[in-house]
């Protein structure tokens, strides 16, 4: 977890740094982290935590924690009661040398696969949005395969109305639409190409309907997934999900200001949330 400025007596006291520190105090002192609930960041630090009625903390309390902290934890005979982001205090306080737990969850119909690559930031984005929050994020997708690559690609195009309504014209739009969502469209279209062509041999010549839908799911993916592997293997990569540097979350827990503070403390940490088309409504986050 992060600051980026100063917190306690004297200090700059930013309402998004309050929050970290007193979530990594709460965990410090009572060995569990406090249920947050973050203020309006417009909210004076003065008055940050005075709309919790049942859980009033005020900057001179926050002071007195971290004084308290430095007293007992770092054995300072004169605590300052104030904390810089890179300051002995707060690399104590942030070092994960006690109770740590995960803020994050895998979303159980999405099955996303987290490795060692990405879990760290998976870790370092959700504990600092819940300590904004108070909120759990909700992991959709992790790293991505080849093979789980094309079946999201796959998803996105035979998951919109009309895509298997039989019309010829309605589907080539949607794949167009598709491909060209992608900043990389040659290599995109390359990958749907495989659809197209997997479509017309899994359609019924008379009724233009699909025969077998997951045959003609199997056949489809199995292809796009082949040329993908082709292009990861000259160095291509349609997704930073095939390289441990992306994530998606849901946007299902999530209102509008939430979104907002994960956007702008994702910034913060050094990475981006561009739009991505693959998969139900989501933040892909990556790095
Ligand atoms: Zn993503």
């Amino acid at each position: 977890m992060k600051i980026f400025s100063s917190v306690g007596f004297n200090s700059v006291n930013d309402p998004k740094d309050i929050a970290v520190v007193r979530y990594l105090l709460g965990i410090q002192m009572t060995n569990q982290p406090f249920n947050l609930m973050m203020a309006p960041l417009t909210v004076s630090p003065q008055n940050v935590f005075n709309n919790q009625a049942n859980n009033v903390v005020s900057i001179k309390d926050i002071i007195i924690a971290i004084k308290n902290f430095q007293e007992q934890i770092l054995w300072q005979i004169r605590p300052t009661g104030q904390i810089f982001p890179d300051d002995v205090t707060f690399k104590k306080l942030s070092s994960g040398n006690f109770y740590h737990p995960k803020h994050y969850v895998r979303s159980k119909s999405e099955d996303p696969v987290i490795t060692p690559g990405i879990e760290p930031r998976i870790d370092e984005v959700s504990e600092q949005f819940f300590a904004y929050t108070g909120k759990t994020l909700i992991i959709t997708s992790g790293y991505r395969g080849p093979e789980r690559q094309a079946k999201a690609m796959f998803d996105k195009v035979n998951d919109t109305s009309g895509a298997n309504s039989g019309n010829d014209k309605i589907f080539d739009k949607i794949i167009l639409d598709s491909y060209m969502a992608y900043a990389d469209k040659r290599s995109s279209k390359e990958i749907y190409d495989q659809m197209v062509e997997s479509r017309k041999k899994h359609i019924d010549a008379k009724t233009k309907l699909i025969n077998n839908t997951a045959m003609y799911q199997r056949d489809a993916t199995q292809k796009m997934a082949e040329v993908i592997s082709k292009q990861i293997a000259n160095g291509i990569y349609i997704s930073k999900h095939a390289t441990n540097k992306a994530f998606d979350c849901s946007v299902n827990n999530l209102k509008g200001s939430d979104i907002i503070i994960l956007k702008l403390l994702v910034k913060n940490l050094g990475g981006k949330t561009p739009d991505e088309i693959t998969g139900p409504p989501h933040i892909h986050i990556q790095f």
